[in-house]
């Protein structure tokens, strides 16, 4: 089998548990760099289960990105809702085999849109957002 030129466009992002669909896009490098655990500090397990959130994680070594389902975190943190993200942040890793090991990795909270009423191909006029950054 032959190995078709990716997309740049478009990085896959895996997830927990493997094989789901996920729409979860890395954010910037920029983001992903300037991240400081301080910026989830408030938010625990419970936070993400009660609101159906999904974790995301980006190695900031090898550039993986990693869609924590609510299932998964249900499964493996239920038990430990009061855990909060700034505190989980160090255990995490770039697990291998499909990743380098790196425990520096950046995480965010991913609230996956809403699925589609209508499964009905349509093109999104939007072309990609980009929010204003408030650079001085
Ligand atoms: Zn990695």
């Amino acid at each position: 089998m032959g190995r078709a030129v990716q997309n740049p466009d478009a990085p896959v992002a895996e997830t927990l548990p493997p094989g789901l669909p996920s729409t979860l896009k890395r954010p910037e490098d920029k983001a992903i760099r300037s991240f400081k655990p301080w910026m989830v500090g408030d938010d625990t397990i419970g936070t993400l289960l009660d609101e159906g959130w999904s974790l995301g994680i980006c190695c900031r070594a090898c550039g993986r990105t990693v869609e924590c389902k609510p299932q998964w975190l249900a499964d493996r943190f239920g038990d430990r809702r009061g855990l909060r993200l700034a505190d989980l942040l160090p255990r995490l890793a770039c697990a291998p085999p499909n990743g380098c090991g790196s425990h520096d990795v950046a995480i965010f909270p991913y609230c996956e849109p809403a699925a589609p009423v209508t499964a009905i191909t349509s093109a999104d006029p939007r072309s990609s957002e980009q929010p204003p950054s408030g650079r001085g």
